[in-house]
């Protein structure tokens, strides 16, 4: 086993700090040598959950995101947490196309995506008290 390395950041939650997040993800993973895909995919996939955090968790008001990233060899491990709303039904959110926004033209596909991108993907919430959501991926899966 490698020596796990592992960094946290808080940020609150506007909008303009999804972007942050994803960049801050990539730029932390880039010397475990990911491919363009699959880093696009992490991207992806912390921008889906950070979003999510931001429009569903708080919706109306600015509370704090907490994202933690850790590698070790190939393989990295994100948490991202809030302490919104939470979510009553996680097996139904999970769902292609739900959403409980469909007026903000949401297309319930994040957890999707999410899915689709990471290799494991898993949703704790309890409403009223907020969401966590953890996520592994292992580079170079792929390779022989
Ligand atoms: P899209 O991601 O395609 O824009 P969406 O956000 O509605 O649409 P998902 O990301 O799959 O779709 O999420 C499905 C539903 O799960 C959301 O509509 C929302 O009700 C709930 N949800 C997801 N994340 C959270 C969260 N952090 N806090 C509260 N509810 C959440
Ligand atoms: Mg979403």
């Amino acid at each position: 086993m490698g020596k796990q390395n592992e960094m946290s950041i808080r940020f609150d939650s506007y909008s303009a700090n999804e972007g942050f997040a994803r960049v801050a993800v990539a730029a932390f993973v880039a010397d475990l040598d990911p491919t363009l895909d699959e880093l696009a995919d992490v991207k992806t996939a912390v921008s889906e959950a950070v979003t999510n955090a931001i429009i569903h968790g708080y919706e109306d008001r600015i509370g704090k995101i907490y994202l933690t990233c850790a590698k070790e060899e190939k393989q990295i491990r994100i948490e991202i947490v809030d302490y919104g709303k939470g979510i009553a039904d996680v097996a139904k959110a999970k769902e292609p196309f739900f959403t409980t926004r469909p007026e903000l033209e949401r297309s319930g596909m994040g957890f999707a995506f999410m899915e689709a991108f990471m290799d494991e993907v898993a949703v704790d919430s309890s409403p009223g008290h907020g969401t966590t959501v953890r996520m592994k991926k292992r580079f170079g899966a792929g390779e022989a």
